[in-house]
């Protein structure tokens, strides 16, 4: 399929690179540089290759989120925003940007996000799972009580929010005790942000938004299989949980999900049948994946034309209001 458009797909800051090392094998670290520093010709020549018209870039994971000194994460967030915008000014028919948000301090996260929504044209905002703010240890999720007035000021924006995995921290990470390989993208990425997704469900945070809209990449990090059995246990043993409807109801209304790093028809099918095509969109998770990899596979999936093209570029020209 020619056109397609992707929206989970990275960039490093210099300063930010560091982040991504210890998921990348070390003979590939020096090309992944490369990659992830590129938002030009290295990607250009893939994306023409593949049948790749446009990505939306977003900064590397977990960076500004790992950043635990508040005033640094904001000063990072706002270089590595600047950055981007660079980049894409240079392509605009090929790359639009993500905003990464000093979640740290939420009043300068609401000033970036209006910012690099206004001012730099960027489509809406990316954040990787949970900030650290103040020291280490600390793991604040985006259901905490400071972060209303956020939201409210992110919800005016009327803009996408990608909610992009990041790992859990060491202190909190003993169920993967001497077993490494569930770290990172194998596994621990996906409960990690599936589960943060129901915190932001069940925290009444889209009864006070309605419009808000989040994506979960990874074919929904493995909500659309799962999300029928939260609601049937909870209804069971609700826990004092005080919610309008039901978290299929959340998913349904608030949530996108997109293929990101999950190139398998039988996973794409059922987030289909679960959200709903106009809610599924394509994505590769480069350069963390082969753009090839993606778009062999998307290109022949078994499901209809009408849907690959939503899938592949129609609903993200809706989503994202571009004008291509
Ligand atoms: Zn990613």
């Amino acid at each position: 399929m020619k056109g397609k458009i992707g929206l989970e797909e990275h960039f490093a800051h210099p300063a930010t690179l560091s982040s991504s090392q210890e998921y990348v094998l070390e003979r590939k670290w020096s090309e992944m540089k490369k990659r992830l520093l590129d938002v030009g010709d290295i990607r250009l020549k893939l994306m023409d290759q593949h049948g790749m018209e446009m990505m939306i870039v977003s900064l590397n994971s977990p960076a500004i989120q790992a950043i635990s000194d508040v005033p640094t994460a904001i000063e990072m967030a706002k270089r590595a925003n600047d950055l981007l915008s660079e980049h894409v000014a240079k392509r605009p028919d090929r790359f639009r940007a993500f905003g990464a948000l000093p979640l740290q301090d939420p009043e300068a996260a609401v000033l970036e996000a209006q910012r690099c929504i206004a001012d730099l044209g960027f489509v809406g905002a990316l954040v990787n799972g949970f900030s650290q703010v103040g020291d280490e240890e600390s793991v604040v999720y985006l259901d905490d009580g400071r972060y209303e007035e956020f939201w409210t000021e992110f919800a005016k924006l009327d803009r996408p929010f990608y909610l992009h995995p990041r790992d859990p921290i060491a202190s909190r990470s003993r169920i993967y005790d001497g077993h490494p390989w569930l770290l990172g993208s194998a596994w621990a990425f996906g409960v990690e942000t599936a589960t943060h997704a129901l915190r932001l469900m069940g925290s009444g945070l889209f009864d006070r938004h309605p419009d808000l809209q989040v994506i979960v990449g990874h074919h929904g990090e493995g909500l659309p299989f799962l999300i029928w059995r939260v609601d049937h246990r909870v209804a069971t043993a609700p826990r004092g949980i005080q919610i309008k409807k039901t978290f299929q109801a959340y998913f349904h209304q608030n949530f996108y999900v997109t293929t990101s790093g999950s190139f398998r028809t039988q996973a794409l099918v059922n987030s289909i049948s679960e959200i709903g095509s106009d809610r599924v969109l394509f994505s590769t998770d480069y350069p963390f994946e082969e753009l090839g990899d993606a778009a062999h596979w998307f290109d022949a999936a078994s499901i209809a034309e009408n849907d690959r093209e939503k899938i592949g570029r129609l609903n993200a020209v809706r989503l994202f209001r571009l004008a291509v």
